[in-house]
């Protein structure tokens, strides 16, 4: 497919050039980072839909402004696809994106200095579950449980004493580098037993989960969160699934406790992407993606790296580079320069400060879009070896080139 973008282009050909050098730009790298994803030209139609144009404060049928009829259908359309795709009771996918849906969840069953309990950030968990620079962290009060960085497995019995001691509010699961499965009927039972509500932010891994290639978290917890952009391949946004029981709450917590208008745009392409989620071809690419995951996995511990966690379940690797010599951001740095994008990721008791870390973080989600499987895999682990191993040799950054533009040749972007 051509993309070109011609009302732009006459009106302001300034962000016209700019869009054009950014398609370029994802169609010449090998994207690695593990929470990107391309959107189909269907998600993307609908983004760019008509339907950003109407204000629908409230929920299908209840709405606080007229001229909802078809807005309505879209939304619903959208809501019934998510609790289908994951055996959900209710969902709610007006969260505009990750941070605000788990803040929402936050503010629907905590008060300011009520406790959540967490997985550690270095260990995985993400920057909104706590991080102490942000709003949560100021409101809430975060306690934290880790797990063995070698690996990976979690202490439940540990997690429970946590939970009895300090009595959170909430008791929360997921992550954005951490790449093993949970074991979520534990972590279940924890919150009954102190009377909390169980949480689990599946952002990462939502598409996974969708095309049946890792557990399902949804029958077991009160709440799952998660974004749409990431595994799931759709618009950039989040979502809410729960129990029927806290339907009320996260419905008001989200609208019109933390948000106003919905982006009506942004659900039309949701409720796309989750059509496109529900299909065999989508559960092949989930395992695919873990399928191309193992082999890069075992590539780079092949290649001297030290894989955090003992391996990985899911699409993402975390890796300290500091035994080849080099910290996250050079190691960043090096890749990006034959465009080969990653991100530099604090490892679990990182020794090294957080803008330039001990590991990086890889992920197959993108590329598996692409279409590319095992063998690639093998050759970009290797050229990744490679290049880390040699930072300063132009020769093997050279070829590298070489080898990033042939493969993104053969595997076009659309
Ligand atoms: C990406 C991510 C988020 C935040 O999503 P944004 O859309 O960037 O706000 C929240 N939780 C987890 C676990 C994530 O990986």
């Amino acid at each position: 497919m051509h993309i070109s973008y011609p009302h732009i282009r006459q009106k302001d050909p300034a962000i016209a050039d700019a869009l054009e050098q950014e398609l370029q730009r994802q169609q010449q790298s090998l994207e690695m980072i593990a929470s990107e994803n391309f959107m189909s030209p269907a998600v993307m139609e609908a983004l760019g839909s008509v339907a950003s144009n109407k204000y629908a404060e409230g929920y299908p049928g209840r709405r606080y402004y007229g001229g909802n009829q078809f807005i309505d259908i879209i939304e619903q359309t959208a809501i019934d696809r998510a609790k289908a795709l994951f055996g959900a009771e209710h969902a709610n996918v007006q969260p505009l994106s990750g941070a605000p849906m788990n803040i929402a969840v936050y503010s629907a069953f905590c008060k300011p200095g009520d406790t959540i309990l967490g997985m550690d950030l270095g260990h995985g968990g993400h920057l909104t579950h706590g991080h102490p620079i942000t709003l949560s962290a100021k409101v809430y009060r975060f306690v934290r449980y880790t797990c063995d960085p070698e690996t990976g497995e979690i202490d439940y019995d540990a997690v429970r004493q946590i939970a009895l001691q300090e009595k959170p509010k909430i008791v929360l699961c997921g992550f954005s580098a951490y790449s093993r499965e949970l074991d979520y009927s534990t972590f279940h039972a924890i919150a009954q037993e102190v009377g909390a509500v169980s949480m689990m932010d599946m952002a990462h891994i939502a598409g996974l989960v969708a095309g049946g290639v890792l557990r399902n978290p949804v029958p077991i917890m009160d709440i799952v969160t998660t974004t749409t952009h990431k595994t799931l391949r759709g618009p950039r946004g989040g979502m809410i699934l729960c129990k029927a029981q806290f339907a009320k709450a996260i419905d008001k917590a989200v609208f019109p406790g933390l948000q106003g208008g919905p982006h009506e745009n942004q659900i039309a392409a949701l409720a796309v992407a989750l059509k496109e989620a529900a299909t065999p071809e989508f559960s092949q690419y989930a395992a695919q993606v873990v399928a191309n995951a193992h082999v890069l996995c075992e590539e780079l511990r092949a290649g001297g790296l030290r894989v955090l966690f003992g391996g990985t379940d899911n699409h993402l690797i975390l890796a300290d580079v500091v035994p080849l010599g080099l910290t996250g951001h050079e190691a960043e740095t090096v890749l990006d320069a034959v465009g080969i994008t990653v991100n530099k990721n604090v490892i679990p008791n990182d020794p090294r400060k957080p803008l330039d870390p001990s590991g990086i973080r890889i992920g197959t989600p993108a590329l598996t879009t692409r279409g590319m499987k095992e063998p690639e895999m093998q050759h970009i682990g290797q050229l990744i070896i490679q290049l880390l191993r040699n930072p300063k040799d132009t020769t093997i950054q050279t070829t590298a080139k070489a080898t990033v533009k042939r493969l993104t040749q053969q595997f076009p972007l659309y």
